[in-house]
């Protein structure tokens, strides 16, 4: 994926489209747990910058995921289409959550 090259950061989050047609957004975390990478199963430390992949459904609902930043560059971000950065204050978890309180087609556009 060309243009991306260390995002998501501080301030630009990215927001693509799955295959299925659900929105992903890919943000940038610090982990204050342990999580465990879906891509690799291996951990990500507490206290480490990961990516924060959160999928907000075409029928409504959400779901996400903590990955390694390079797990995510190698094995998810390729495969979005329509991907773009977009201001990280507007990926923030109330609003995502929000996003995905309807199926996309009633959601509000902006
Ligand atoms: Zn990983």
């Amino acid at each position: 994926m060309a243009g991306f090259d260390g995002l998501p950061d501080k301030r630009w989050s990215l927001r693509g489209t799955t295959e299925e047609g659900d929105e992903a957004w890919v943000i940038r975390a610090i982990s204050r747990k342990l999580y465990r990478c879906p891509s690799c199963h291996g951990d990500i430390e507490i206290g480490s910058e990961h990516v924060v992949v959160q999928y907000i459904f075409r029928l409504g609902g959400t779901e996400h995921h903590h990955w390694h930043r390079r797990c995510a560059e190698e094995g998810l971000i390729g495969e979005l289409s329509q991907v773009q950065r977009v201001p990280a204050s507007e990926s923030s978890p109330s609003r995502l959550q929000d996003r995905g309180r309807y199926p996309s087609g009633r959601r509000r556009h902006r």
